[in-house]
């Protein structure tokens, strides 16, 4: 493991180190509630694997992005929102406001969202 690994807030939430809501799991991905909600409905999705951001987990491990994808689709499922919608989204770097270097999806949903893009 490397340092950054050991390092990692999302690593050792999948480990249960640090405590988390469970929403869904399987053997690749786990799904949790994100500790500062920004809708109704506001998962984090991750790789148990370590990987840095979207794109690196893109590059490394293809089918495990897949993965990560199906697995939110499957908590929007559960929570009752695949019908009325919701956004998947990975933030990378600073403009984004990204903060935790272990890639997640956010699965958010379950009222009306704002647009996104410029604030205010
Ligand atoms: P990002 O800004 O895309 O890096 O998203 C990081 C997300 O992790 C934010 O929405 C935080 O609210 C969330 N977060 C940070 N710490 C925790 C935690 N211990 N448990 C659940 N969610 C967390
Ligand atoms: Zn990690």
């Amino acid at each position: 493991m490397s340092s950054s690994e050991a390092d990692c807030l999302f690593c050792k939430i999948v480990e249960g180190d640090v405590p988390s809501t469970p929403v869904y799991e399987n053997g690749t991905t786990y799904a949790f509630r994100d500790i500062n909600p920004q809708a109704r409905v506001h998962v984090l999705v991750v790789a148990r694997q370590h990987h840095e951001d979207a794109g690196a987990l893109a590059g490394d491990d293809p089918a495990l992005l897949a993965d990560v994808i199906l697995a939110g689709v499957e908590v929007a499922r559960q929570e009752g929102i695949e019908e009325s919608g919701y956004r998947l989204v990975f933030n990378t770097g600073d403009d984004a406001g990204r903060t935790v270097f272990h890639a997640h999806l956010h699965v958010l949903g379950g009222e009306q969202l704002g647009l996104f893009g410029r604030p205010g």
